[in-house]
């Protein structure tokens, strides 16, 4: 396996040239676009570590898959689905046509910016500060990582640069999607996208999703094996954006990115993956993230198809 990850990163380092740091978060264009790392856990705990694996970036999107285990166990999954769909999108993540014309105006999947903004509405706290420590408290549980926490550049930058995600909220406030008041849901969203991972900590979100819900270091449960075979699934079809058909072809592997450069990937009873590369495709994915996996779905015949 070793030789094996190391391989892979030398191969596919060349494809960062190929794409773009994400500039519209000021602060996340400071990312180096040559950077490539790679963490695998296994389900019987070993990892495996490879390329730029020690780099810290912000979780961003991948986020969307924690807020909704959180929104969840706080609501259950009937009431979370009903203010947020399940149905993939060919629109970017941060689409403003997505929201409206659909069914009962709600967002389209909670993979989106629009779904997860409406998800972090649902997380129970009597204030912004208490649902963000109890979205932090869950993240340092479900990666055994009590350092996780926010770049505050990243945080800064992406809140008096989000225009389009104030766009979305209030637009949902608008039809009721969202109750309460929407500068305080968007500043746990800014905060919660801004938290600071690195690929190990990633793979072993994907590990507990591989190990239907529990954590493979200490066999505790984290969340009911139907609510991890359903964000799995909703990972298969709207994890990668408007580019998980073609994910779903060429990788296979139940995933989730961020604009941050990280790829969460789950392979259900064998491992978690955490790929980072913050040069990203038009889709906002990792470039050189999609070749690896690609190239370790191959190499161990990890596609669920
Ligand atoms: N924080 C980012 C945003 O709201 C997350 C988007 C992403 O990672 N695709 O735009």
């Amino acid at each position: 396996m070793q030789r094996i990850l190391d391989n892979i990163i030398k191969d596919t380092r060349k494809w960062t040239i190929e794409g773009q740091v994400a500039s519209y978060i000021p602060e996340l264009a400071k990312g180096d676009r040559d950077a490539v790392g790679i963490c695998v856990t296994t389900l019987d705990g070993e990892e495996f570590f490879a390329g730029d694996y020690k780099t810290k970036f912000t979780i961003q999107s991948i986020s969307k898959v924690i807020t909704l285990m959180v929104a969840i166990c706080d609501n259950g999954k009937d009431y979370v689905f009903s203010k947020v769909g399940m149905e993939p999108t060919e629109q970017p993540f941060n689409s403003i046509t997505n929201l409206e014309g659909h069914d009962r105006n709600i967002p389209l999947n909670p993979m989106i910016n629009s779904g997860a903004i409406a998800i972090v509405s649902l997380i129970n706290g009597n204030s912004p500060e208490e649902k963000f420590e109890r979205i932090l408290r869950f993240m340092k549980k479900i990666t055994g990582n009590d350092t996780i926490s926010v770049n505050e550049e990243v945080y800064k930058s992406e809140k008096a640069t989000g225009d389009r995600n104030r766009a979305l909220a209030y637009f949902m406030k608008s039809t009721g999607v969202i109750e309460g008041d929407v500068e305080e849901v968007l500043d746990v969203y800014f905060r919660v996208c801004s938290i600071e991972v690195t690929c190990r900590d990633i793979a072993r979100i994907g590990a507990v999703l591989a190990n239907a819900g529990v954590m493979p270091w200490n066999d505790e449960r984290v969340i009911s094996r139907e609510v991890s075979r359903i964000i799995k699934t909703i990972m298969v079809t709207c994890g990668m954006y408007d580019g998980s058909g073609k994910y779903a072809v060429h990788v296979g592997i139940p995933s989730k990115s961020g604009v941050g450069g990280g790829i969460l990937g789950a392979v259900t009873r064998r491992m978690g993956i955490g790929v980072f590369g913050p040069s990203l495709d038009d889709h906002g994915n990792s470039i050189a993230g999609l070749k690896v996996l690609e190239a370790l779905s191959k190499e161990f015949d990890l596609s669920i198809f």
